[in-house]
Order: C-alpha cells, then structure tokens, then sequence
C-alpha cells in the first residue's frame, strides 16, 4: 500500500549494517553492551528518534536535526551524562554514519546516550554521578508506518507520568515503560494508540507522539505545562498551521469529556507523522472520515519534511557532502 506522497505505509523496518557505538563504527551484530550496564538495569538513558527523508532530486535530508540533538543534549543535562560529543560533532556522527550505511531512502535515526559502567571509587547502587556514559547510534531504513485514512484510539487508564516524578520533557528510555503499558492495553482492545491523560485528568500526550484536536476550526493542543515532551513535530505542525494556513492555536488544557466533543483528532510525532485519529474510545469523530484540518495539516506536514515546501529548507540537514 502507498499513501499519496508514495512512502509505502507498514514498510519493514530495515536496520542498515553499521552501528556507532561509544566513539567506533561497528557491525551491528558487534554492536553489544554487557548486561551490567547501568541504563539496562535501571532505565537511564536518553534518547532521539529522528527522521531523513528522500526528497524528489535524490537527496536525503535529516529533519529537524539539530533540534533533535538539542533536545538530546538537554535530556542527557539533566540525567547527569557527561562527556558527550557536542552538538556540532554529534551532527557529523550522524551524517557520517548515514553515509557509511549508504543511506539512500527513508530513514530513522536513533541516538541514546546511556549510563553505562560504574567509575574506580563508586560502590554498587542507583545513582547518577559516578557513572560513565555511553553513546550509540543506530540507523534504520524506514517509512510511514500509519495509515493516511486515520486511526482509532483508546484513552488511556494508565496516566502520563508527572514531571514531578520524572521529566516528561526529557526522553528517557525508563519513561517509556509507562507507553508501553498504555500501548499495550490499547492494543489488547482493537485500538491503534492510547490517548494519555495527566495526574490532573486532562489530555497529556499518546504514547509516543503530541496530540491535537480541531473544535470549530481552532486548532488545540495541551501546552508544554500539561506533563508532555516538547514535539518537535508539534512545534513543526504549530507553525505550518499558523503560517500556512492562517489557522488559530490555541496551547490549552483539553479535558477528558471534550475529547468527545471534538471535530477532528490528529497525532504528531516524528514516527508517527501527522495521523488522523477517527474514533476515540467508541466515539466516531466524523462520520465522514477524515476531517479537512487534519488532511491539510498532514499534506503540509509531508510536503515539508521531503523540501517540497522550500520556505523551510532551514530544517533540512543533507546527507551527501
Ligand atoms: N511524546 C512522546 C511521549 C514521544 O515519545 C514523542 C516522540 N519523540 C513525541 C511526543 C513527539 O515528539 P517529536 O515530534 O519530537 O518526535
């Protein structure tokens, strides 16, 4: 199946044969850490999921790349990982990496900096300082994953962590069990994704993307204060819709009982993309299908994210030299 921008929808996952791993490019079946590592054990790691996109002259272009490694550097700050390469070396890793695999199609990119071994001195225990970091990047081959006709959600029992208890501006792999638990529940009963709502009871964010919802031609999303990771696709869709096409948004809470009150639902995240929601729970949003905001967003979305939409050639990093 190919949805209207021609990425093949479900593509395999390919991982690409060359993995970074802690300052050396190596085979990916060489791409190991022992079982002691400290973020195996107690989830202390952070990480991006970043997306290149093949455009229509060949090329790939890396999305957003620096505002991934930015937010990178900031959740490493605050789990304490040291000694990473900066933003400008980390960059090049990256690109050098792409080239090495030979990348030539959609892509996915997957930095995580880990806690990885205790130093001379530190006794055994959960801790941050004393720990020495590790860095991998692993590359895959991969399309859009969702489909372009929408998809169908459950809201979640299980609630989005609260930032007290753990940054949720901070993409930390031991957060991720609470997705995790919230995807799965989700899919148990039919559903594609779980909507997740804060310790307050209004919607946080899905398990692994930003939510918006349309409400008589507005567009809404919680703000970054309702306990959600600052998207980069959220800012991304914030700013076409704003520019593009002149719409309002409006960064506010959204309660649980307006979820059912909404026009349309979208998701967005860099994995993602932009994919409608068409039924929450076992209410159908539009009987019609797919609603207009949602269609034009996610357009604009994937025009940008392939350079076809040269106004913003600045979020486009090229692989080639
Ligand atoms: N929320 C969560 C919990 C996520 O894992 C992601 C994916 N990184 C997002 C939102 C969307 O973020 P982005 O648009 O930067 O990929």
């Amino acid at each position: 199946m190919a949805d209207s921008f021609g990425a093949a929808l479900s593509a395999p996952h390919k991982p690409h044969p060359w993995v970074y791993l802690d300052s050396e490019i190596v085979a990916a079946a060489e791409a190991l850490v022992p079982t002691t590592t400290q973020a195996f054990n107690y989830g202390t790691a952070v990480f991006e999921g970043i997306r290149a996109y093949a455009s229509g002259n060949g090329e790939l272009n890396v999305f957003r790349l620096d505002d991934h490694l930015k937010r990178l550097e900031r959740s490493a700050r605050l789990l304490l990982l040291k000694d990473l390469p900066r933003l400008p070396e980390m960059r090049a890793i990256i690109l050098d990496l792409l080239r090495r695999n030979q990348a030539s199609t959609d892509s996915y990119i997957r930095p995580l900096a880990y806690k990885k071994a205790l130093l001379p001195g530190f006794g055994f225990g959960v801790k941050l300082t004393g720990v020495s970091t590790g860095l991998a990047i692993n590359t895959l081959a991969m399309g859009a994953y969702m489909p372009a006709d929408g998809i169908h959600c459950a809201v979640s029992s299980w609630r989005r962590i609260p930032d007290s208890s753990l940054p949720a501006r901070a993409k930390i792999t031991g957060s991720y069990a609470n997705s995790a638990l919230a995807m799965e529940s989700a899919q148990r009963i039919g559903c594609d994704d779980a909507l997740m709502l804060n310790v307050h009871g209004n919607l946080a964010e899905s398990t692994t993307s930003n939510v918006f919802v349309v409400r008589d031609g507005q567009l809404i999303t919680p703000p970054l204060s309702a306990h959600i990771l600052e998207g980069i696709t959220r800012d991304t869709v914030i700013t076409l819709a704003r520019d593009e096409l002149g719409l309002k948004v409006i960064e506010r809470d959204v309660s649980f009982s307006e979820l059912f009150s909404v026009d349309e639902c979208f998701l967005a995240g860099t994995g993602v993309e932009v994919v409608p929601v068409t039924q929450i729970d076992d209410c159908k949003l539009q009987e019609s299908g797919v609603g207009e905001i949602s269609t034009a967003i996610r357009r604009l979305y994937l025009e940008t994210v392939r350079g076809l939409n040269t106004k913003y050639a600045r979020w486009l990093t090229p692989v080639s030299n």
